[in-house]
């Protein structure tokens, strides 16, 4: 039977004779239905002509991005970590040739996924990689479509992930969270960052949205909270959800200046 994706946001949902009646995720005001309405597809049709590109961003850490684009478009993150790796958020394609890359680098320990836009094909992979765990945050619970017994909820403000740390921040969505890796970068750190903490084009700053598309901005308690949730962990670079989208040095300055300038912007 079919497992429908949502063409807009890459979302896999159960399996279903029939599409889906709507997406969830495009129908919240931090997304939106194209001017067309929405359109329905399923992996093996994005597999027809779509590959997964890999970038290696620096030791031990690999992006993994559809191309062509495919829905948001967002970039996926294999970590590299002797304790067992984690792959950053996910993407809607999985294929035998990327499963078995991947196991030439020890396999997958665990899928950590920073909100609902990049959920995607989560239960897919996590079934690729003999069910290994997918981390949500219980506060975004509601926006999960297929599950598969992969998903394990957790709660509060910190998740130990091995040596890694999951961090809810909030902001754009309630248990919107980053990862903190402090090993990377020769011990430097590095955060992952999805949307919750957005690295814009200059590659100096960052910014902080509850829609992107809708430019839908937050308030200044809940930039204060994010800005608050990262700051005790050490990090030089940012990775954000997007191809080139990375901050390579001073990222704790980048934030604290962005913060700063997106408070003093709103009168906040
Ligand atoms: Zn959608
Ligand atoms: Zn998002």
């Amino acid at each position: 039977m079919p497992r429908f994706i949502c063409v807009t946001c890459g979302t896999q949902f159960p399996d279903s004779v029939e599409p889906p009646l709507a997406c969830p995720i495009c129908e919240d005001k931090r997304q939106y239905v194209p001017a067309g309405g929405q359109r329905w597809t399923e992996m093996a049709e994005i597999a027809r002509d779509h590959e997964i590109g890999w970038n290696e961003e620096a030791e031990g850490l690999f992006s993994l991005k559809i191309r062509p684009a495919f829905a948001i478009a967002q970039r996926a993150f294999l970590i590299l970590h002797p304790d067992g790796n984690i792959l950053w958020d996910c993407v809607s394609l999985i294929d035998e040739a990327t499963v078995k890359r991947i196991e030439g680098l020890g396999g997958l320990s665990s899928i950590a996924i920073s909100h609902p836009h990049y959920y995607s094909c989560m239960a897919e992979w996590s079934a690729a990689f003999g069910g290994v765990p997918v981390h949500i945050h219980e506060d975004d619970a509601e926006w999960v479509q297929r599950d598969d017994g992969a998903v394990k909820f957790w709660s509060g403000e910190r998740l130990p992930l091995g040596a890694a740390t999951m961090i809810r921040c909030g902001g754009h969505f309630a248990g919107a969270s980053v990862l903190s890796c402090p090993w990377l970068g020769d011990g430097r750190g590095a955060l992952f960052s999805g949307d919750t903490i957005q690295v814009v084009p200059d590659r100096r700053h960052v910014s902080f949205m509850y829609s992107y598309p809708n430019l839908i901005p937050l308030g200044a308690a809940e930039i204060g909270r994010i800005v608050d949730a990262v700051r005790p962990f050490p990090f030089d670079a940012i990775y954000g959800a997007f191809e080139g989208r990375t901050i390579e040095h001073g990222g704790k300055a980048a934030v604290e200046r962005s913060a700063a300038r997106y408070l003093k912007a709103i009168g906040g």
